[in-house]
């Protein structure tokens, strides 16, 4: 144990790093370096060390657009890959006739 992975709270050296958290999700907890100690369940950065650590605003919103994209894009390829078939399978060139107007007497 190295003298960085300490609480910074507690000082106890008995911390665990998230996967997760309800603010940096699964993308921005582990690239933040979240740890939870837990001696006293402080949750502090383990790149700067600082207690109770927000995600920024930013990588918030950037990963909403994420997942929303990835959502959109699997619906999306869900989407194609059912009508593809029927799509490939019925090639109607539509020809574009005018139809003369009948005169009407
Ligand atoms: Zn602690």
């Amino acid at each position: 144990m190295s003298s960085n992975s300490l609480c910074p709270a507690c000082g106890s050296a008995d911390i665990k790093k998230l996967l997760y958290t309800s603010q940096g999700g699964f993308l921005w907890t582990p690239f933040l370096n979240f740890i939870k100690c837990r001696g006293c369940g402080a949750r502090f950065s383990g790149k700067t060390g600082q207690l109770d650590p927000q995600v920024p605003k930013g990588m918030r919103i950037i990963s909403v657009i994420v997942i929303l994209g990835f959502i959109g894009l699997m619906v999306g390829f869900a989407l194609s890959s059912s009508f593809n078939p029927l799509e490939n399978a019925s090639p109607s060139p539509t020809p574009n006739v005018k139809v003369p107007t009948p005169s009407r007497r």
